[in-house]
């Protein structure tokens, strides 16, 4: 007998069909004899629906209404599911973030968890044998008592954090694919399913624009030592041993994997924007001049490339920035420019980043160079280049992402045979 977190997102809960499935899925675990605590994510589309509708209503709304709206579509899969359960013979309640709490910051629409108060639902796996169905993706902030969300795709971490705060197993993550594939199984045909995969490069991964997990659950299971294994919901709840392995992917610490390959996955991101300041004076304090004032707009830069400008002797900046902030980070370099002294300013929106993980990139030299020519090869342009310790990654014109993403997936010999 074990202790599980059995996660569920949108499209695994999009109709009342497919949470009587999740239902059976959950009847399984509990008939084989473990405590369960359910994850549930909103049904698929909603949250963007309530999302549009805050935009609808006013373009520029308080943060803090739009964590009440947008946590509402949790709620509703949090009940139905209790009540499919009920109607199965299994005992079970719905949980709102506050009602546990799952604490959080004040950072609403991206707050953090700070903390989880188990105890009330550990009490009730002794005294009951009840199923906990917790809404994903919300929390509270204590001291004003308002809704808080995790930000998007915050379902995954609210799970880890609940598997964490009862001392689960392990978390399970149900979704529409049965695991971590090689890159974007939507986009590569070819892509593999890994068996296992070390939480540092599942963390690139998620960073880097594989959406199939959010960044902070990999943190979270990363710190917290909490083995995460995503897995598919479609699978018949009837037809799984729930003492077997079934196909998925674990998600676990470096030691634990035997065959490390020298890249593991690519990711790739369209939700970039490229931003090129021109002929800046080459002198001390131009980058403080440029940076400090985006980090004081709590802009998020990516990307740094310093080259020397057409007329040899300025120098050029081009970094990058989300696509959601764009706007906002032109308006800032825009207002800065008497004090950073440039000529003009380059942008483009229609670039991508993608980008090569494997934590074999320590040990083996060359493994850039091969994935440039490859794109040479293809007359694909890098708009900008960066490295790290397991990663690379470059920035090209959008147009070119799927071609980029299957040349090098297949140079790295990751296609399924
Ligand atoms: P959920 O609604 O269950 O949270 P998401 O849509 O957030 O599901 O994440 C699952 C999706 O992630 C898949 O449908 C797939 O298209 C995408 N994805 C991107 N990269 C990968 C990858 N490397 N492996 C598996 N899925 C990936
Ligand atoms: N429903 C939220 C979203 O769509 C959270 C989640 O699904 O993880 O972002
Ligand atoms: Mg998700």
């Amino acid at each position: 007998m074990g202790r599980l977190v059995m996660k569920f997102g949108g499209t695994s809960v999009a109709n009342i069909e497919r949470i009587q499935n999740v239902a059976r899925h959950v009847k399984r675990e509990v008939d084989a004899g473990h405590d369960v605590a359910v994850v549930v994510s909103a049904m698929s589309g909603k949250t963007n629906e309530l999302v549009e509708w805050c935009r609808a209503a006013s373009p520029m709304h308080d943060a803090r209404e739009y964590d009440a709206v947008v946590a509402s579509g949790e709620q509703v899969t949090a009940g139905l599911l209790a009540i499919a359960l009920q109607a199965i013979g299994i005992q079970a309640r719905s949980w709102q973030g506050w009602q546990i709490p799952i604490k959080t910051t004040d950072a609403h629409a991206s707050a953090r968890i700070v903390g989880i108060d188990g105890s009330e639902i550990i009490k009730r796996f002794k005294e009951r044998k009840e199923v906990a169905i917790v809404s994903g993706f919300q929390g509270i902030y204590e001291p004003t008592g308002r809704i808080t969300t995790l930000g998007r795709g915050g379902s995954d971490t609210s799970a880890v954090a609940i598997a964490a705060a009862i001392r689960a197993d392990r978390c399970d993550i149900y979704t529409d694919v049965d695991g971590v594939y090689t890159t974007d199984p939507r986009v590569v045909p070819k892509a593999k399913r890994m068996d296992k995969i070390a939480f540092e490069e599942m963390l690139e991964l998620a960073s880097q624009g594989a959406k199939v997990l959010q960044v902070r659950s990999v943190e979270l299971g990363m710190v917290q030592n909490m083995p995460i294994f995503v897995r598919s919901s479609f699978d018949k709840p009837e037809d799984i041993d729930p003492h077997g392995t079934p196909p998925g992917t674990l998600i676990c610490s470096e030691e634990e994997i035997v065959e490390s390959q020298v890249v593991t996955g690519i990711a790739f991101s369209k939700d970039e924007a490229q931003i090129s300041v021109r002929q800046i004076q080459d002198k001390p304090g131009v980058a403080a001049a440029i940076f400090g004032p985006l980090a004081e707009a709590n802009i998020n830069v990516d990307m740094i490339v310093q080259n020397v400008s057409e007329d040899g002797k300025t120098t050029d900046l081009t970094f990058t920035v989300p696509a959601a902030d764009y706007t906002r980070a032109k308006d800032t370099i825009i207002k800065s420019k008497d004090h950073i002294g440039y000529a003009r300013l380059d942008t483009a929106t229609d670039v991508a980043k993608v980008s090569v993980i494997g934590s074999g990139m320590r040990s083996h030299a060359g493994v850039a160079a091969e994935a440039f020519q490859a794109l040479a090869d293809r007359k694909i342009n890098i708009r900008a280049i960066t490295t790290s310790e397991i990663k690379f990654s470059v920035l090209i014109d959008t147009a070119y992402t799927e071609l980029a993403v299957r040349a090098l997936h297949t140079l790295y010999g990751l296609d399924r045979d």
